[in-house]
This record gives C-alpha cells, sequence and structure tokens, in this order.
C-alpha cells in the first residue's frame, strides 16, 4: 500500500486557522495463478500425467464443467483428488479424447 498525495489546506475560520489533511491511499493487489502443475500418479493410466483441471477439461472436450464433474463421479473419466480436494482429470480418458476421434 503507498500512501501519497498528502495535501495539507490551510483554512481559516475568524481568528482561528484549521488545517484539512487529505491523505490518498493507493492499493495494489497481485493474484499469481500457477498454472503450471507436476505430474500427478493417475491410477487409470498407471503413471504420472500432468493432470487437467476441472474447467480445462471442460475446454478440451467442449463441454461445460457442471458435464466434467459428472462424467468424473459417473467414472467415466480418470480423475484423482488433490490433498486440497480439487478435482484432476487425466487428459488422456478416453471421454475427453472422444470428440477428437469422430
Ligand atoms: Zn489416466
Amino acid at each position: 500500500m503507498n500512501t501519497r498525495a498528502n495535501r495539507t489546506t490551510p483554512l481559516w475560520k475568524g481568528n482561528f486557522m484549521k488545517t484539512r489533511t487529505e491523505i490518498t491511499f493507493e492499493m495494489d493487489r497481485l493474484i499469481v495463478v500457477n498454472r503450471s502443475r507436476k505430474a500427478e500418479w493417475c491410477s487409470s493410466c498407471s503413471r504420472p500425467v500432468q493432470m487437467l483441471s476441472l474447467d480445462d477439461a471442460a475446454l478440451c472436450a467442449h463441454v461445460n464443467s457442471l458435464t466434467i464433474f459428472r462424467w468424473a463421479i459417473a467414472g467415466e473419466l480418470h480423475s484423482s483428488e488433490t490433498a486440497e480436494g480439487l478435482l484432476l482429470i487425466c487428459p488422456n480418458s478416453p471421454k475427453l479424447t472422444e470428440g477428437e476421434r469422430k
């Protein structure tokens, strides 16, 4: 946070001088999203795979995120869960690459 433009203005009122100070605060927020993900073990492929997020898998399959979630619940995708509880999707899931073969 930076403090900038401190400005003091003298104000005369009768025989008294008051001062009014304006202080402007400037705040910056930096959010870093680390999209590079190390390979995670896919139990269906039996090897480490660069897993996709739910949304990235949706973009890959040209469907919405809810469809990916439903496919994962139905066991139609290779999926795993991170320690934080995030769903990861294996890009080698046949369901994801179905559209490419048509
Ligand atoms: Zn897999």
